[in-house]
C-alpha cells in the first residue's frame, strides 16, 4: 500500500492490551488509568482478522505491543497464530521484560522472530524509581531468556530525555556491547504537546519515510502516533479502516491529546 505522499505503508504495530504491571513516570499516571472496557477489547479473532486483511493489502512487518503485551492472557496461542499468517517477514515483540524469563522460550517456539525489551538505566533504584517499583533483575533474567530463546536480534528500547551521553544511557550501551544486544534511543516524547524526534539507532520519528499503522487494543486503526485521525474497525469494516487510514495518514505528525503511550504501544 502507498499513501499520498508515495510512502509504502508495510508495517503495522499491534497493541493487544491497555494493562501493564509497570506504571512508568513518562507513559502512565501513578494511579492507573481508566481501562478500556473488557467488552470493548478486541478478541484474539479479531486480532488475527486484522493482520490477516492488513497481510493481504501488503504488510508484512508486524510488532505486538501493549501496554504490556505478556499480561494478555493466552498471548502465547496468539502469538503462534499469529505466526502461521503467510505473508509475516519481520514478527516482533515489544516488552517491559518483567515476565519474559517464563515467556521468552515459550514465544521463540510459537513463531515469535524477535524481540525489543525497554531498559533505561542498570541501576536498580533508578529502575524503581522510573518504573514505580519495577524489579530491574526480572528484566536482566527476561533479557538472558531472550537470549537463550534465540529471539535474536534482542534489541534494548532506552528512553533518553536528551542525549544518548546521559550516566544512565551510558551503562545501558555498555552492558549491551558486553552482552551482544542491540540498542535503540528513544527521545522522551509528550504526544499532546507535539514533541517528538528520530528514534537513535533504530527507525521511528522520521516522517519522511514513516511506514506505519497502528491498531489500537479497542479497535482503531491509527495512521500516526502524532494525530488524533482513527478509525474504527468494528464500525467501518477492517479493510475498509485500514484504507481510510493509509489514505489519511498525514504527511507529518503534530499532536495528540487522545493518543497515550499505554493504548497506542509506541
Ligand atoms: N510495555 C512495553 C514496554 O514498555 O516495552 C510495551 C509498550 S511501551 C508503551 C513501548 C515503548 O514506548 C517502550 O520502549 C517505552 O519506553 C516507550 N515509551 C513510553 N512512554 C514514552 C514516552 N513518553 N516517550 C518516549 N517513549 C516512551
Ligand atoms: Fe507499561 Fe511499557 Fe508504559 Fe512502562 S512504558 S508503563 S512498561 S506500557
Amino acid at each position: 500500500m502507498y499513501d499520498q505522499f508515495n510512502r509504502k505503508i508495510n508495517y503495522l504495530r499491534v497493541s493487544v492490551t491497555d494493562r501493564c504491571n509497570l506504571r512508568c513516570v513518562y507513559c502512565m499516571p501513578e494511579e492507573g488509568i481508566k481501562l478500556i472496557s473488557h467488552n470493548d477489547i478486541l478478541s484474539f479473532e479479531e486480532i488475527i482478522e486484522v493482520i490477516q486483511i492488513a497481510v493481504n493489502l501488503g504488510i508484512d512487518k508486524i510488532r505486538i505491543t501493549g501496554g504490556e503485551p505478556l499480561v494478555r492472557k493466552g498471548i502465547v496461542n496468539l502469538v503462534q497464530e499469529i505466526s502461521k499468517i503467510q505473508g509475516i517477514k519481520d514478527f516482533g515483540m515489544t516488552t517491559n521484560g518483567i515476565l519474559l524469563e517464563d515467556f521468552a522460550e515459550k514465544l521463540a517456539n510459537a513463531g515469535l522472530n524477535r524481540i525489543n525489551i525497554s531498559l533505561d538505566t542498570l541501576n536498580p533504584e533508578t529502575f524503581k524509581q522510573i518504573t514505580r517499583g519495577g524489579d530491574i533483575q526480572k528484566v536482566l533474567n527476561g533479557i538472558k531468556a531472550a537470549k537463550k530463546a534465540g529471539l535474536m536480534p534482542v534489541k534494548i528500547n532506552c528512553v533518553i530525555k536528551e542525549s544518548p551521553k546521559e550516566k544512565d544511557a551510558m551503562e545501558v550501551a555498555e552492558f549491551c556491547h558486553k552482552n551482544g544486544l542491540d540498542i535503540r534511543y528513544i527521545h522522551l516524547m509528550e504526544l499532546d504537546k507535539g514533541s517528538f524526534s528520530v528514534v537513535e539507532g533504530g527507525e521511528g520519528g522520521n516522517c519522511k519515510t514513516c511506514n506505519r499503522l497502528r491498531l489500537s487494543a479497542n479497535g482503531f486503526i491509527m495512521p500516526c502516533l502524532f494525530s488524533d485521525i482513527a478509525f474504527n474497525i468494528r464500525e467501518l469494516g477492517i479493510k475498509n479502516a485500514i484504507l481510510k487510514a493509509v489514505e489519511n495518514k498525514p504527511k507529518c505528525g503534530t499532536s495528540s491529546f487522545n493518543h497515550k503511550f499505554y493504548n497506542i504501544g509506541g
